[in-house]
């Protein structure tokens, strides 16, 4: 088995392996090879690192910000000299394109631990003069933090997790998915190398019931899922049951939308690489892209001439832009709403089925003709579908866009400044786009409202969700008290 860690987990600063828990088969997706065995974490697993965490938590809080930010900025010195091997375990644990994990994966992990790393030695407290008393605020760790992660960006989720929660001081026990178990180990590794403390970040595999032990262990203050929206519900509801903190990044069906002036190359552009960048596995994706009646002729021809260009096949080489799905259960529900799709009367203009090979590869498939109440308008797919809707009217589009539980992301294309600021504004999404698709760097926070999440990643704003504030009162006069 050609990606083999030397075992399934890494705690206290080395892997540890449990054969007592069950085998998990790592596959890759292009081939369904089996890449390497891991095994979920046993109770005692899970006790080993959450003890490890708790006790290097302590000391790591100690160390001055700027020390924890020189350890991170390091990690991420590493992870670039190593990009290349790393995008390669990526493209292995994930089957996304070699062209693809080059640019957009240990890169985005390596942005976010510099980031944090340089922000450490930046966080303070205040001073608040009231007269001749004051108070002091006090930034502190929240304590042993929980990272849960999906399987589409399993080395970015990792680290855009573990480099705000350790600068911070917190320690953290990261879990991946059970389907893509391989990134975050190496994350680990570096992670080591580059200096920080053993037992400060700690990689626990497992399935849904490693994930809910970790969530509801009372040493943990804080969980961090990124996740479907169901998972979501009920890891929030876990962790608010012992009123722990919480970020949740979860699922989206979000609007695109292009106006009648738009550039229609840009906004075709755009239209693919928020439906089938990572075959389309991407939570902030614009799937529903309402497209002006007046342009959508043309936009529509543009869109399958481009899409033809894919370049599907082996994600280990070059010149493949299109992988396979992640995972044959992924590739089936997928498959799943292509049928509905078609069943529910939308028209396909491209794709829509299996590629004849080895693997769990489905073609970029668009659907025009789509309206709201079709399966694939309303629910989140997770594969490479786009659904194409028609409209006429500004107000009628927003009031459509915003016509969902999800409230991820949204992008406007349009050349009317105006109008691009004034559709914005209306629209209820976290992470937004203008005259552009799907662009998440590490300055700027990320996240959604309504069901897509609660909290904020990247960012001074994930700052304040892995710490917290004392504040302390000084009184320099007598204490005046009613007898
Ligand atoms: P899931 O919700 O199925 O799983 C997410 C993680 O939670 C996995 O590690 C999973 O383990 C774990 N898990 C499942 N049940 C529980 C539980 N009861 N308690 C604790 N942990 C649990 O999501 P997927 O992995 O299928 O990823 C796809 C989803 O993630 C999509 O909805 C997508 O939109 C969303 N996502 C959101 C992003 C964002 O930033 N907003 C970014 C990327 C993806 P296991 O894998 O073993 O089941």
């Amino acid at each position: 088995m050609i990606a083999q860690p030397k075992a399934s987990h890494f705690i206290n600063g080395t892997y540890v392996e449990d054969t007592a828990g069950d085998a998990i088969p790592v596959i890759f997706a292009a081939t369904g090879e089996q890449l390497a065995t891991v095994h979920a974490g046993t109770p005692a697993i899970v006790e080993q690192a959450l003890a490890a965490a708790a006790e290097a938590q302590k000391e790591w809080a100690k160390w001055s910000p700027r020390d924890r930010g020189r350890v991170l900025t390091r990690a991420a010195q590493i992870i670039r000299d190593r990009n290349e091997e790393l995008s390669q375990l990526e493209t292995l644990d994930t089957g996304k394109p070699i062209q693809e994990t080059r640019v957009a994966d240990a890169t985005s992990g390596a942005d976010a631990l510099e980031y944090f790393g340089g922000l450490a030695g930046t966080l303070t407290g205040e001073h608040i003069p009231l007269g001749e008393d004051w108070v002091y605020t006090v930034r502190e760790p929240l304590g042993v933090c929980v990272g849960i992660g999906a399987w589409n960006y399993p080395t970015q989720i990792a680290c855009w997790k573990a480099a705000p929660a350790l600068a911070c001081g917190n320690a953290m026990v990261f879990k991946p998915s059970e389907t893509t178990p391989l990134c975050a180990l190496k994350i680990a590794e570096i992670l080591i190398e580059a200096g920080l403390p053993k037992g400060v970040f700690n990689v626990v595999q497992g399935m849904g019931a490693t994930g809910a032990q970790l969530v509801s262990d009372p040493r943990v203050e804080k969980v961090s899922l990124t996740g479907s929206v169901p998972t979501g519900k009920k890891v929030y509801a876990a962790a608010a049951a012992e009123m722990k903190h919480v970020t949740m990044e979860l699922g989206g069906k979000s609007p695109m939308i292009v106006f009648e002036d738009a550039d229609i190359e840009n906004a075709v552009g755009g239209a693919i690489l928020g439906n089938f960048y990572s075959s389309g596995q991407i939570c902030s994706n614009g799937t529903r892209v309402f497209v002006h009646s007046a342009i959508k002729d043309k936009f529509l021809k543009r869109l399958a001439e481009r899409s033809a260009q894919a370049i599907i096949g082996d994600p280990r080489e070059d010149a493949t832009s299109i992988g396979p799905m992640v995972s044959e259960t992924q590739m089936d529900i997928v498959l799943d709403y292509i049928a509905k799709g078609k069943s529910e009367g939308a028209r396909l203009i491209c794709g829509g089925e299996r590629l004849d090979r080895d693997g769990f590869f489905i073609a970029p498939t668009v659907f025009a003709d789509v309206t709201d109440d079709m399966t694939i308008a309303r629910e989140e797919i997770f594969g490479p579908v786009m659904a194409v809707l028609d409209f006429d009217d500004e107000a009628e589009v927003i009031a459509r866009a915003n016509g969902t539980e999800f409230g991820l992301s949204a992008g406007v294309f349009t050349k009317d400044i105006q109008r691009a600021h004034r559709v914005i504004g209306q629209l209820q999404a976290g992470s937004c786009f203008i005259n552009s698709y799907n662009d998440a760097p590490v300055e700027a926070p990320f996240g959604g409202v309504k069901a897509s999440g609660v909290g904020r990643e990247n960012s001074k704003q994930a700052i304040e969700h892995y710490s917290q504030m004392k504040s302390v009162y000084v009184r320099m006069g007598d204490v005046e008290a009613p007898f």
